[in-house]
């Protein structure tokens, strides 16, 4: 069977290995730093029900309730089930609202309307002058150990996962990728490894990896911080309702609340440069939803990039979709043997690796069903034995 070379160690990297595993194929995966040190492992916490996405980008909308339904029976250990609240607190989150119940509908999220009565009795943090809500099937992911669940089971099947492994170029030779040069942080030592195809995971240093095949992607690092408060302030995730803005999702992770996010355009993910304001802007904003917000201390305030597909006419970046794509470079670029996936979600990353490995199989000669909408995974905690 072929060997499949899989560069990035987060989310998707994490599926396509297993998914690739249990279709038979020999999987190496090399990270530069940790597993999962990229955006995975270091966003909100929020397996989305798709309706943050349900008005303005109903196809990643639907992406993400069909993987949340998915998520729930196959790692269920990962995931807290404690739903989610859109809440209105004025006239112009009132005026969202129908649009928001029938886009949701459109793209089968189940909604429930609550009264502000109703809804203050679950959750009393609540702003008191709330003026509705609409409960959702969001929940609290755990933002590293579900992937874990993804690394240990392609580990049980056979994939070699290297970290510390930093892809520093390519061996090609009659236009095709036929190896890679890496750099082992741990030993300082350079090697090549060989592999009948290529996939580029990198998430938001994906163009950076084309970059040293000489081709390129269109990738938009997208940053974003996030701001954790010292307590539990909701059980469920709260949701601003209205067009997704900035400081808009309080996801409640263990006994701490995340609140998030801002959104900015940047060149190099390597180079992010935090703003000043925007813990100040996210306290503010999300002060609205839960008061207590802005007596509450802050814990940790960190930022990661988003993988975005470039979307040259977008005005605003919030504008730009989070769907996914993947790329075969021989069509794209007529470069044989290597594919890139960008795009998507945390939320998403069984249906990102899914489609990969489709295209994988096209392109071997290959005709092996997916079978990661089933197989419950293995315990995170396998990955270690
Ligand atoms: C602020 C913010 C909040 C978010 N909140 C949520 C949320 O609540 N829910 C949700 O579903 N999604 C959320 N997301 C989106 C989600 O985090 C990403 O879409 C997802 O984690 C991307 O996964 P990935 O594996 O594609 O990329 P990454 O996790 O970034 O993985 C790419 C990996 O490639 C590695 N790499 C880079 N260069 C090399 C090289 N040369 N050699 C080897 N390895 C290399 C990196 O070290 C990295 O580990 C959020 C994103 C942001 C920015």
């Amino acid at each position: 069977m072929e060997q499949i070379v899989i560069i990035g160690g987060g989310g998707t990297g994490a599926a396509l290995a297993h998914d690739l595993a249990l279709r038979g194929f020999g999987v190496s995966l090399f990270e530069r730093g940790e597993l999962l040190s990229g955006a995975t492992g270091r966003h909100h916490g929020l397996l989305h029900s798709g309706g943050r996405y349900a008005v303005d980008d109903p196809a990643a909308a639907k992406e993400c309730i069909r993987e949340n339904k998915i998520l729930r029976r196959i790692t269920p250990e990962a995931i807290e089930q404690n739903d989610g609240l859109f809440v209105a607190l004025d006239d112009s989150d009132m005026d969202y609202r129908p649009l928001f119940l029938e886009q949701c509908g459109q793209c089968g999220i189940p909604t429930e309307e609550l009264t502000s009565t109703q809804v203050l009795a679950i959750e009393p943090a609540l702003h008191p002058d709330l003026k509705a809500a609409i409960r959702v099937p969001d929940a609290t992911l755990d933002a590293w150990r579900l992937p874990l669940y993804f690394f240990a089971s392609a580990k049980a099947n056979g994939a070699r996962i290297h970290n510390f492994s930093q892809v520093i170029g390519f061996h090609k030779s009659d236009g095709a990728v036929t190896g890679v040069r890496i750099f082992d942080h741990r030993t300082e030592r350079e090697y090549d490894a060989q592999g009948d195809l290529f996939v580029n995971a990198c998430g938001a240093w994906a163009d950076k990896i084309c970059a040293l095949a000489g081709i390129q992607l269109p990738l938009q690092p997208g940053p974003g911080v996030m701001v954790a408060v010292n307590a539990r302030l909701t059980n469920m995730v709260i949701n601003r309702l209205n067009q997704a803005g900035e400081g808009d999702i309080i996801v409640p992770q263990r006994e701490l609340s995340v609140l998030g996010t801002t959104l900015w355009l940047a060149k190099d993910p390597d180079r992010i440069e935090l703003p000043s304001d925007h813990v100040q802007k996210i306290r503010k904003l999300c002060a609205q939803m839960v008061p207590a917000v802005k007596e509450t201390a802050i814990h940790s305030v960190w930022c990661a990039s988003r993988p975005l597909i470039e979307q040259k006419q977008a005005t605003e970046p919030q504008q730009i979709s989070r769907t996914f794509d993947c790329y075969d470079h021989k069509q794209k670029d007529n470069l044989e043997g290597l594919v890139s996936i960008i795009g998507g979600k945390a939320t998403t990353l069984r249906a990102m690796a899914e489609k990969t490995a489709d295209l994988i199989c096209r392109k071997t000669g290959r005709n092996i069903a997916c079978k990661t909408k089933t197989e419950k995974l293995l315990h995170y905690r396998h990955f270690y034995k």
